[in-house]
Order: structure tokens, then sequence, then C-alpha cells
């Protein structure tokens, strides 16, 4: 299409290529309120209609959309999804109008701050904080409010009773959610903070690069002059030892200036493996707390809160029966309300008990219960890629290899009763931080794209068979 066409132009074109992609009813539920806002250099900018058609397409239609920009505009082309602006009369008028006090606007000290701490953290993060990750959003009960009450003194008084504060506990329990809030409320809290938040694989990757480009000194003074360090997931500094004595003085440089520290892991301190000692003891000056998996009563909390957030009517009995269904972890509560609310909106039938059962049923999920082999996991996973089983068990680390490892792993764990540890073992002697790593990989990249979400339930497909 000629770089002339108006975004009606695209947009109708964008439409008909959608409509080749997916089935009539899919087009019209989730697309025929698409629209072309803009063509930039930078690439396209599409809105939909509400929050909810952006979720929706965000989580399972991502790659449908790749593609039909790209049938549209010829070639790979960047795109972002926005929601429409309400339409003018949709904007409630306001009944009560307060007469300005002052004709000057008084200046708001906590605003210049905020604004100053959230320039600090965007020049210095590679990662933006998700503005649902705040503690009003957080539901706190027995699995989580040591840790609740913890990061929230700690943002409150950073460097105060708990340095270091070290967060672990299983995947989806809340880590990342807990670290951003942190983050959150110490840049709003009407003082200048400099706080950084990142993945350990970034402190890994910038410290190598680092390394490579003969510039140590100034990734040190990054990372050694902020008020609040966080760091998620640092269990995947495992067997980097080099890393390892990097943060060690990373670490006693912010302790001895007084600056606050928090880390998440997946284990507590002494079971990650190859840790060293002593930043072991170091991880342990602090608070060490547990976020487990919520218990029942919780479960129901957050299910609600989050049917709540998304104006999402969920009847009581089937609250309870997702409660009692959904019990590994907080991630796969919040997918099952996107299931069922979705399933209700595909099908326009209200949300009750049989809904919930045939929403949840389409995933396969009783069928996680059913034992498997891992040499069957194996044949239709490598089949599928065309690579060989030693190659899974190998050491290399290309992509082509990568992927089928974690989806093998991914299936293995979803459906053997094998222990993480037996898992890693069984792909070449790894240890159990790279199998629940694969798991979250591969539960990330299904919610982000619908077609590789597809493609794991056809694997589930096929090894029911
Ligand atoms: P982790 O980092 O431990 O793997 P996340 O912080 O990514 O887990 O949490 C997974 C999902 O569950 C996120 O969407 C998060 O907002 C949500 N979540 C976790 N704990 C809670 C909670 N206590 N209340 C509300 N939502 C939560
Ligand atoms: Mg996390």
């Amino acid at each position: 299409m000629s770089s002339a066409a108006t975004p009606d132009d695209l947009t109708r074109s964008l439409l008909d290529a959608l409509k080749l992609l997916v089935s009539q009813r899919k087009f019209d539920l989730w697309f025929s309120g698409l629209r072309v806002v803009s063509r930039r250099a930078d690439g396209l900018e599409l809105a939909v209609q509400n929050p909810f058609h952006h979720e929706w397409i965000r989580t399972y239609y991502m790659d449908v959309l790749q593609r039909a920009v790209e049938d549209v505009v010829g070639t790979e082309q960047p795109f972002s999804l926005l929601v429409e602006d309400p339409p003018p009369e949709a904007v409630p008028s306001p009944t009560v109008r307060v007469a300005p006090v002052a004709a000057v606007p008084t200046p708001d000290p906590a605003a210049d701050f905020r604004s100053r701490n959230t320039s600090y953290f965007q020049q210095h993060s590679d990662v933006m904080l998700n503005q649902k990750y705040t503690s009003d959003n957080f539901v706190v009960g027995p699995s989580n409010q040591l840790a609740h009450a913890a990061a929230m003194a700690v943002a409150e008084a950073p460097a105060g009773s708990y340095n270091p504060l070290f967060l672990h506990g299983n995947v989806g329990l809340g880590k990342t959610h807990l670290l951003q809030a942190i983050c959150h409320k110490a840049m709003d809290s009407g003082r200048a903070l400099k706080v950084l938040y990142l993945s350990s694989e970034t402190f890994v990757n910038q410290f190598i690069a680092a390394i490579e480009q003969g510039d140590l000194s100034r990734f040190r003074y990054k990372y050694r002059s902020v008020d609040l360090l966080l760091i998620d997931d640092i269990h995947l500094l495992a067997n980097k030892e080099r890393t390892q004595d990097e943060f060690f003085h990373t670490f006693n440089t912010l302790y001895n200036d007084q600056r606050q520290i928090v880390l998440s892991s997946d284990s507590p301190p002494s079971e990650i493996p190859t840790l060293r000692e002593r930043l072991i003891s170091r991880f342990k000056w602090g608070l060490v707390a547990e976020i487990a998996t919520p218990g029942y009563e919780t479960r129901q909390a957050i299910l609600r809160r989050k049917a709540r957030d998304r104006a999402i009517e969920l009847p009581e009995e089937v609250l309870d029966f997702l409660a009692e269904k959904m019990s590994k972890n907080i991630r796969e509560l919040e997918g099952a309300v996107t299931k069922v609310f979705g399933y209700s909106q595909l099908t326009g039938r209200t949300i009750d008990l049989d809904l919930a059962r045939e929403a949840l049923g389409h995933s396969g999920n009783d069928s996680h219960n059913r034992v498997m082999g891992v040499d069957r996991i194996l044949e239709v996973v490598c089949k599928h890629y065309g690579v060989r089983v030693t190659d899974l068990n190998g050491r290399r680390r290309t992509q082509s290899i990568v992927l089928p490892r974690q989806v093998a792993m991914y299936l293995t764990r979803r459906h053997t009763p094998l222990s993480l540890m037996e898992i890693g073992a069984r792909f070449g002697g790894r240890d159990h931080s790279t199998v629940l790593y694969a798991v979250s990989k591969i539960e990330e990249r299904m919610s982000s794209a619908a077609k590789f979400a597809q493609l794991i339930t056809e694997f589930e497909a096929r090894l029911q068979r």
C-alpha cells in the first residue's frame, strides 16, 4: 500500500486483512472497532474502543495483528495499540464546580519530587513500572502479610529497619508486584530518591557489556550511587561467579552508605544453588520474608478484587469454583478470570458455573493432572521443532534449541509428577531454577502470543492421544 494512503484507507485494508486471518465471529467480536489512527515513520498507531478489547487483543491476538499489519504495509512494521479516548458526550460533566482559591497556582513540592524521581527512574531503568503493581492493588492475606508490611516499611523509610529486604516465593505469587509497589511508593514519598529497579538478567548483561567495553567504572557508578536498589529474581545469579563478586561489592558500598537494597528470589538465600557464602550471609542480615501460596480465602479475596477492578460480575459460586480450582498461584487466578469473562463475551452468555467450567475446560485444565512420560513429551516436541533429544539435553544455548528445551521442560512440569530437580536432571543435569525459569518464560510467552499458546495446547492434545 502506498505511503500516501490515509488512516481511513489503512483501516479498511487492515480490517480486510484481519477478516482473512480470523473467523467472522472473532472478527466481529474483537476487531470490528479497530482503527488506524496514524502512520508515522516509527510505525502505525492503532486504537480499539475500550480497555477490555485492548487487553484481550494484547493477550491473544498480537501475532495475528502483526501479520495483518505486514499484509497491509508490505513489510514488518512496528505498531502500537491504544484505547480510544472516550467521545466527548461520554465524559461526565462535573456537577460541582470549585472556585479557584488563588489565581496563582501554588507549587506542589510533592509533585515536583515525584517528577524528579520518575525522571531519574526512567533514565536509568530498562523497564517501565507497571502502573497496576501498586500497594493499593495488592491483596493482603496470611500468605504475604509479612512481605507486604516489610515492603511498605522499606518504601516509607529506606535503609531503616530492614536492610536488605529479601523476598522469596514461587513464581506468580507477587514478588515483582511488591518490588514495583515499593518503587511507586518511594518515588511518591515527597522527597528526592534515586530508585533503580532491575532484573538480575539486566544486571548480568550490563556487567558483561561493561567488562567487554572496558568501562567498569561507569557501571559501578550507576549502581553504587542510588538510594534504593531493587533487583528482581536474584536467584538468576546462580552459577555466575564473576557477577556475584561484582554484586557483592555493589552490595557492600550501598549498605555502608546506608542505602536500601531489596531483592527477590524463588528460594531463600541458602537454597540458591552455587551462591557464594558471603552473599548468602549478607542477604540474611536484614529481613528474609517468604511469600507463600495463598490459601482458599485469600484466593477468593483476590478473585473478588480482580473481578471488581475489571467490572466483571462473578457470582459467588463461580468465585468459589475458581478459588478451589486455581490453587497454584495468582497469575493463574487472573488468567481464569480473563478466560471466563472472555468466554462469556464470546458466547453472549451470562457468567454462571456451567460457563466457568466450559471456559476452563477449553484450556484442558483437567488434563493437567494426567500423568505422562517424559519420553513421549520429548518425542512430540522434537518432532515439531525438528531437533534431536540429545540437543535438548546438551549445552547448546542457541535459540533454535533453547525454545524447544523450555517447551519440553514446561510440559514435563505440568504433566508429570517429577520434581523440579528431577526434571533438571532429566534435561542434561540442569538445576531447579533453570526449570522454573523455563516454565515462567513459556507462561509469559503464552500470555502474550496467542499462536504460541495455541501451539502448546496442540502439544497437550497430542500428548493425550
Ligand atoms: P512473581 O514475580 O512472584 O512471579 P508477580 O508479581 O508477577 O509474581 O505476580 C503475578 C500476577 O499476580 C501479577 O499480575 C500480580 O499483579 C498478581 N498478584 C500477585 N500477588 C497479588 C496480590 N496479593 N494481590 C493482587 N494481585 C496479585
Ligand atoms: Mg517476577
